[in-house]
């Protein structure tokens, strides 16, 4: 086991590849690190280490702002060189001025075929039941803007989801019905600018609930999802099983046809290819084939009790 403290004070992704020749080589890391920097961005490579980590455990301090003495904090703010945590709430007060009680994010990520949206469409039920509804939105570029859908819920019911093509089409959604409060979006990894904006909706007191990818097939972060879970108070990390030897699986591994048979997608295939089980499998690492992949330099012999 390799402790690691402080880990996104490294500003090398050289780090990166250490931590993954270390665990693919059958270790155990365990390592500490600050969430976001003092401008409310990702620190270092902590989204790229995340979106790789098995567990997460967000650790939350005790807001210093006032009297305020909230046990959530997970923001910082300098203070004469000083670091000082501070809850969502009072960090957008002082970094954005806004004086409303900030919302707060919850990320349901995990490979395919790991229930992600189990969670997700659990938690739209619940604000249902509170009498609340909220505003379901996905990706679709191929039907124009405003169309709906509608998710199937558990319990046999519908709730309408609107496609959209950018994330900054929920302006003109929450500016139609201004009772909104819960923003719901489904596969997030597709939506550029998607930090951005989530930080912009919790400032402004929305709260938000996006489900995503953090990994490409070929073990890339996917999108703003490693990033956002930087900025999450809340992160359902789900794993699948792997159809390979049924261990817990939190990779994607991409299948297609090579010459009429279908084969491990190359480490170097498109980025974006969307599909579901004729095109994808769940695996866990040592039963991932990604032909033609880098060797990673610190590459580990591995380790055999
Ligand atoms: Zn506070
Ligand atoms: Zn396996």
């Amino acid at each position: 086991m390799v402790v690691i403290g402080g880990i996104s004070h490294y500003q090398s992704t050289n780090i990166v590849d250490l931590v993954n020749a270390l665990t693919e080589s059958g270790r155990i890391v365990v390592a500490s690190g600050l969430n976001l920097d003092v401008h409310g961005q990702p620190y270092n490579h902590l989204p790229e280490l995340m979106a790789r980590a098995n567990q997460v455990i967000l650790a939350k301090a005790v807001c210093s702002y006032g009297n305020c003495h909230d046990l959530e904090a997970n923001r910082s703010i300098s203070i004469n060189d000083q670091f000082r945590a501070h809850c969502s709430t009072h960090y957008y007060r002082n970094v954005f001025g806004t004086d409303t009680e900030a919302g707060t994010l919850t990320l349901y990520v995990g490979p395919m075929f790991a229930d992600k949206s189990t969670d997700w469409k659990t938690k739209i039920e619940k604000l249902q039941k509170a009498g609340f509804s909220p505003l379901v939105v996905k990706l679709d570029q191929d039907k124009r803007y405003g169309s709906e859908t509608e998710i199937c819920l558990h319990t046999d019911e519908r709730h309408p989801a609107v496609n959209i093509s950018t994330i900054r089409e929920i302006e003109d959604l929450l500016r139609k019905d201004p009772k909104i409060k819960d923003i719901c979006i489904d596969e997030g990894q597709f939506f550029q600018g998607i930090y951005e904006y989530t930080q912009e909706l919790l400032s402004r007191g929305y709260n938000v609930d996006i489900t995503g990818l953090p990994l490409t097939f070929n073990l890339s972060p996917f999108g703003e999802i490693p990033s956002l879970m930087c900025l999450a108070d809340r992160i359902i990390l789900n794993t699948a099983i792997c159809v390979s030897c049924g261990h817990p699986a939190s990779y994607s591994q991409r299948l297609k046809p090579i010459q009429g048979t279908i084969m491990p997608a190359p480490h170097g295939d498109v980025d974006f290819l969307p599909g579901g089980a004729e095109s994808y499998q769940a695996r866990c690492f040592d039963c991932l084939e990604l032909p033609g992949r880098p060797e990673n330099k610190y590459k580990l012999d591995r380790l055999v009790l």
